[in-house]
């Protein structure tokens, strides 16, 4: 049974990973320092022997007894008003965190894969984005935290593999959603989804001409499976290219919960991208990969799992009281 690390187990994608991987019979571990995460994603693991579950910060040293054969380094703050309340554990996990990330598969002679994000494009002038493409992003802007960091890893990540032949790889992740993201986190999907269910309105920044391009979960896993058991050490993009305005996707969330709310418009936030479309040519070529769910399906099933939810997670400032799971 190969052995896999999975840092941030307890997000979003991070949880998705674990379940995956388990279903290809893999022994996980799951790291989390449980700052954004929640041990609700990772509850229907609980008592599975080929899982196991380590709450700690990955910015610190890590120590993990046994063979590894693999790292998957999920754990990080993702949307943006995260950034801007923790602005320095966001900071410190893509740098100090993944530096402990490899040395870990260092010492243990295994192949990491880390997850980086399209915010190294920050506010692209090339459209859609290549891996070619090296980035406009402000260093010192509200969401500088989270794209150096992001960009420092890629820096360190392929030094590891050129000075010390370590076997990595890097993936550029467009924005992903499904279940399991925090109906709180501010970012789009869960703002318009949660703002819907509570009647209220609808929230578009600025007037809603800024483009995102929405990748389903199982196909973001699908191409980080990929990825990871391909041979390719450069960053590959993986996302859907379905391209949209959040003005239109605010029509399509209005549409598809039925509400009767209004759009209204708010600032738009400093360094906001305007575009954003992952080219994916290479994900194609090298792996074979293509997202197969549209936004329509895919958005059907996050909205059910969503109104789904206890009544007082769509209410709660946050929802993430992990304690109360931790016997
Ligand atoms: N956005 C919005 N209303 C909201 C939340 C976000 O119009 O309530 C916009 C935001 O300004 C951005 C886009 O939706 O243009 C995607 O934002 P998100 O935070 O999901 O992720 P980003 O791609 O910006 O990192």
């Amino acid at each position: 049974m190969p052995r896999i690390l999975i840092t941030g187990a307890a997000g979003f994608l991070g949880s998705h990973l674990c379940d995956r991987f388990i279903a290809e019979g893999y022994e996980v571990v799951g790291m989390d320092n449980l700052i954004t995460g929640d041990l609700r994603n990772l509850e229907h693991l609980q008592g599975l022997p080929e899982f196991t579950f380590v709450h700690h910060d990955v910015s610190t040293h890590i120590h993990l007894n046994g063979p590894l054969d693999y790292i998957l380094h999920f754990a990080s703050p993702a949307s943006p008003i995260d950034y801007l309340k923790i602005p320095i554990q966001t900071l410190k996990v893509g740098s100090l965190g993944t530096h402990n990330c490899l040395g870990l598969a260092l010492a243990k002679k295994a192949r990491i894969l880390v997850a980086s994000t399209s915010e190294v494009y920050g506010d692209p002038t090339v459209h859609p984005q290549t891996e070619s493409y090296w980035g406009n992003v402000n260093p010192i802007g509200p969401r500088g935290v989270y794209d150096e960091a992001k960009r420092f890893q890629e820096a360190l990540t392929m030094a590891y593999h050129t000075y010390h032949g370590l076997e990595t790889r890097i993936i550029r992740i467009f924005n992903t959603y499904g279940p399991r993201m925090r109906l709180n986190d501010g970012r789009v999907l869960p703002a318009f989804i949660g703002q819907a269910l509570r009647g209220e309105d609808l929230t578009v920044f600025g007037d809603g001409s800024q483009t995102r391009s929405f990748c389903y979960v199982d196909d973001l896993v699908e191409g980080i499976y990929r990825l990871l058991l391909s041979d390719y050490a450069l960053p590959v993009n993986i996302g859907n290219p379905d391209e949209i305005t959040i003005l239109q996707f605010a029509e399509e969330i209005i549409k598809l919960t039925g509400t009767t709310q209004k759009i209204v418009f708010e600032p738009l936030p400093k360094d906001d991208p305007t575009q954003r479309q992952p080219d994916i040519t290479k994900a194609r070529e090298l792996l074979g990969w293509a997202p197969r769910v549209s936004r329509a399906e895919g958005l059907k099933i996050t909205y059910d799992a969503f109104r789904n939810l206890p009544e007082e997670a769509l209410y709660k400032q946050e929802h993430r009281d992990f304690k109360a799971f931790v016997k």
